[in-house]
C-alpha cells in the first residue's frame, strides 16, 4: 500500500527541508494544494527538490471557495473556478502528478439553491477541466462533500460523473465527509467505491469535519475498508489531517503505523477489524 498525505501550499512547503523530512518519515506520495501563482522557475525547482527527496507528487487539491465555485449561478465565478482548476492540472502535470481533486460547489445550505440547479453547471465545468487535463494524463477526481454542498451523496456524485469517461474522471473518497451523515456513511462508500481514484482519509465524531487520525473518531473503518478493498481500489491512501499542535511531520509515523497495522487489512476484507 502506498501511503501519502496532504501537505498544503507548495510555496510554503519548498522552504526548508520539508520534503526530505516527509520522505525520511516514510511518506511516498503527497497531495499539494492549489499551485496558483507559481512560475515556471519555482515549479521546476520544486520538481527537482521533491524528486531529490524521493517523494512523488500524486495529486493537487484545486482551489475552491465562494469566489471559485464550479457550479455557482454566477458565470464569472464559475469561469474563474474552471480556469483555476485547469491551471492546477497543468502545474500538477509539470510536477509529474496524476490527479486533480475538485469540489463541485461551496456550501450553499443557507441559500434557496439546490443540487438540481447546480448539477448541469458542474457538469459543464467538469467537461472544460477534463478537456485540459485528460490530454496531459491528469484525471479529475470529484470529492464527496459535506451536507449542504453538491456531491454530498453517492447519487449526486454519480449524476455529476454520468457519461464521463472513467479513464479520465472519478471520485476522491473523503472518509470524514462521508461519515458526517453517520447513518449513511458506509453505504455511500460502498456505492462510490468502484469510481474512487484517490482518497482523503481522516476521522471525526459525526458532527464536525475534524480531520482526525483514523481511529480517533467514530468513522466505521471496517465498513470503509471492506467497501474499498483492493479489487476496487489500489491507489494511495492519502491522509488529510488538520493538526493544531505543531509540526505536521510528527504525525507521519502515526499515519504509517495505522496504515500498516489496520488499513492494510483491507487486502483481506473478511478479516477487517476495528481500528480502535
Ligand atoms: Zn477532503
Amino acid at each position: 500500500m502506498v501511503v501519502g498525505a496532504t501537505v498544503g501550499q507548495l510555496r510554503e512547503a519548498i522552504e526548508g527541508d520539508r520534503w526530505a523530512e516527509l520522505a525520511a518519515a516514510g511518506l511516498e506520495v503527497v497531495e499539494v494544494k492549489e499551485l496558483g501563482g507559481l512560475d515556471e522557475q519555482l515549479l521546476e525547482k520544486s520538481r527537482q527538490t521533491i524528486e531529490a527527496a524521493e517523494l512523488k507528487v500524486w495529486s493537487v487539491h484545486a482551489p475552491f471557495g465562494d469566489q471559485l465555485d464550479l457550479s455557482s449561478p454566477d458565470r464569472t465565478i464559475r469561469s474563474a473556478a474552471v480556469t483555476a482548476c485547469r491551471e492546477a492540472a497543468i502545474r500538477l502535470h509539470r510536477l509529474g502528478g496524476s490527479v486533480v481533486v475538485l469540489h463541485s460547489s461551496r456550501l450553499y445550505a443557507t441559500t434557496s439553491e439546490n443540487a438540481d440547479d447546480r448539477l448541469p453547471r458542474m457538469r459543464e465545468s467538469l467537461e472544460r477541466i477534463v478537456d485540459e487535463a485528460a490530454p496531459l494524463g491528469v484525471k479529475a477526481a470529484v470529492e464527496n462533500l459535506e451536507c449542504g454542498a453538491l456531491g454530498r451523496s453517492a447519487d449526486e456524485l454519480e449524476a455529476v460523473l454520468e457519461g464521463f469517461d472513467a479513464a479520465h474522471t472519478g471520485v476522491c473518497l473523503d472518509t470524514g465527509h462521508a461519515f458526517l451523515q453517520p447513518a449513511q456513511g458506509a453505504q455511500l462508500v460502498r456505492q462510490i467505491a468502484p469510481r474512487v481514484i484517490t482518497t482523503h482519509f481522516h476521522d471525526n465524531n459525526g458532527k464536525r469535519d475534524e480531520h482526525l487520525l483514523p481511529g480517533e473518531g467514530s468513522v466505521d473503518w471496517d465498513g470503509v475498508l471492506e467497501a474499498l478493498n483492493t479489487d476496487v481500489y489500489c491507489g494511495p491512501i492519502i491522509f488529510e489531517l488538520f493538526r493544531e499542535d505543531g509540526f505536521y511531520e510528527r504525525q507521519v509515523p502515526k499515519m504509517l503505523r495505522i496504515a500498516q497495522t489496520h488499513l492494510s487489512k483491507r487486502e483481506d476484507a473478511s478479516s477487517v477489524d476495528g481500528l480502535k
